[in-house]
């Protein structure tokens, strides 16, 4: 099988498939170095074209006028596309990212899934029909934005993509995707199939190139009125400046430092079987993974034993090996920033209870590896347990009761997801209710369903992706009156 072709010197702008005039960026597969295809970057020429012609599509009547159940028609026919390609899609992801395939099609098939329900609730979504205190009808109605721009980050493309271009077109809106430098191959194959599929291809731009200009001149484009991102939190706020200079909406999906608490009757088989998967699968670079791993004082050092134990075993390789279960990093340079903050958690005094370096095995020498890594000793405000690593990296921290739990729980900038490991429900749901998170999973980790929202609090995000609602995040309401009273108001003749 192949992955999918993506001729990588055409992007489309605007309804137009053409080279991308920025500079050039390679694609490589980070599990053997090899370059798979170099992407020619859009430049701000391109953005600006694409969001004219973008604004044009939007209000072509062949867009605008049809009818709810016809767009929704659209946006299946882009899922059976996704479905029909889906082992080639996750190929190329597989290629681009390191994902395993495993991962990769979960990925895909989220994506369809993801057509899919926007294609059904926007068949089901009604409008509101308020009382009014006055001889009028009065109504609240829900009209495209226009032209959104959607920033996505380089995890997990295609379902981060869906995420934001699904609701968004549902809502009758054009789209200007800006993927992440390192990864745009399956945002454009996306595009491609969607284009097939039928969504008028002004509707879909995809502008691959560097965040700070492509990305900039997107979030500034005086046509772009609203802004989707997840990404990291540095970046968001950026984002969140120019729109609050430009006072359009946005929405922000942010970084995380989450915890996963096991409370001392959990079931120890299935608090180590999830939080091992919630903390290495997709080798740690999810913003949800649980890196913060609270174990209590009594049972510390056994539950340690089984975590370490359990990540040891763990199979390094390419994500194309069914065996494997950690990839490589999306990046070398990515897989080096990960050392590097192993090597400052030792400085900082860290015990590394396993991984911790550069794996020296010859079947990994090409990749971007780097092994899946339990750290303890630290104290809970250390850098190494406050900052995002975004890599296959755990620390564990003994608490001593459950006031002592949240503290420390709480105690981060972030406050995206949590798990805890219990078998006292009531015990679950106090803490669930007491941890700032915007998904607290009890005794689970990891799991999304389209139709629950997703979001983030504190420096995790702003407002949520995923949910019915998502299609008005992507429109204006606006208040329609319309006079019942047969006499003229009175005020000008009295
Ligand atoms: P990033 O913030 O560096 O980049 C994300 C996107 O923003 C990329 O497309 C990038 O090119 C673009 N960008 C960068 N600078 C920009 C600028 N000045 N103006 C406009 N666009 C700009 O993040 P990343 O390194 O690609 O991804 C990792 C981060 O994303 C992590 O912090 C992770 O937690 C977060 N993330 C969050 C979620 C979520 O749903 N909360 C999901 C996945 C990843």
């Amino acid at each position: 099988m192949q992955p999918f072709p993506v001729p990588p010197d055409e992007i489309p702008v605007g309804g137009d498939w053409q080279r991308g005039a920025g500079p050039t960026s390679a694609c490589v597969d980070p599990a053997d170095g090899e370059v798979i295809a170099t992407v020619h970057a859009a430049d701000p020429a391109q953005v600006d074209a694409a969001a004219r012609a973008g604004a044009g599509a939007a209000v072509d009547p062949a867009w605008r006028d049809l009818l709810p159940h016809q767009r929704a028609h659209m946006l299946d026919r882009v899922a059976d596309a996704i479905e029909h390609h889906a082992e080639q899609l996750a190929l190329l992801q597989t290629r681009n990212t390191g994902k395993t395939l495993g991962e990769t099609r979960a990925l895909v098939a989220s994506a369809a899934g993801t057509f899919r329900y926007y294609s059904a609730a926007l068949e089901t979504l009604e409008g509101e029909l308020p009382p009014s205190r006055g001889a009028h009808l009065t109504m609240s109605v829900h009209e495209p934005i226009g032209v959104v721009g959607a920033i996505t980050p380089w995890n997990s493309p295609i379902a981060s993509d869906a995420q934001k271009i699904a609701p968004a077109l549902a809502a009758g809106n054009a789209v200007l995707l800006k993927p992440a430098e390192a990864t745009p191959l399956v945002s454009l194959a996306l595009a491609r199939l969607a284009h097939d599929a039928g969504v008028p291809p002004a509707l879909l731009s995809v502008l691959p190139g560097p965040g700070a200009v492509v990305g900039d001149a997107i979030a500034r484009h005086p046509l772009v009125g609203k802004l989707a991102f997840t990404g990291g939190t540095t970046t968001g706020r950026v984002l969140g400046r120019i729109a609050a200079e430009r006072i359009i909406p946005v929405t922000m999906e942010l970084g995380g430092k989450s915890p996963t608490i096991v409370c001392e009757d959990a079931d120890v088989d299935e608090a180590v079987a999830g939080i091992l998967y919630g903390i290495f699968s997709s080798t740690g670079q999810s913003c949800v993974a649980g890196s913060r791993i609270f174990l209590p004082r009594k049972r510390y050092e056994e539950l340690a034993q089984r975590l370490v134990a359990g990540a040891t075993a763990l199979r390094v390789g390419p994500g194309t090996d069914p065996a494997t279960r950690i990839g490589p990093l999306a990046t070398f340079a990515h897989r080096d920033k990960v050392a590097a903050m192993v090597d400052r958690a030792r400085e900082e005094g860290a015990r590394i209870r396993c991984g911790g370096t550069i794996p020296d095995e010859a079947r990994l020498a090409r990749g971007a590896f780097y092994p899946p890594t339990l750290l303890d000793g630290l104290a809970p405000d250390a850098k190494t347990c406050q900052e995002e690593i975004f890599g296959p990296v755990g620390v564990l921290l003994p608490y001593d009761d459950e006031d002592d739990l949240v503290t420390q729980a709480n105690a981060t900038v972030y406050g995206l997801a949590c798990g805890i490991w219990t078998a006292d429900y009531r015990r679950a749901l106090r803490l669930a209710r007491r941890i700032e998170a915007g998904t607290v999973w009890i005794n689970t980790y990891k799991q999304f369903s389209i139709s629950t929202p997703f979001s983030g609090v504190k420096d995790s995000g702003l407002g949520a992706d995923k949910g019915r609602a998502a299609i008005r995040g992507y429109q204006r309401q606006k208040s329609l009156y319309l006079n019942l009273a047969t006499e003229p108001i009175a005020w000008a003749g009295a």
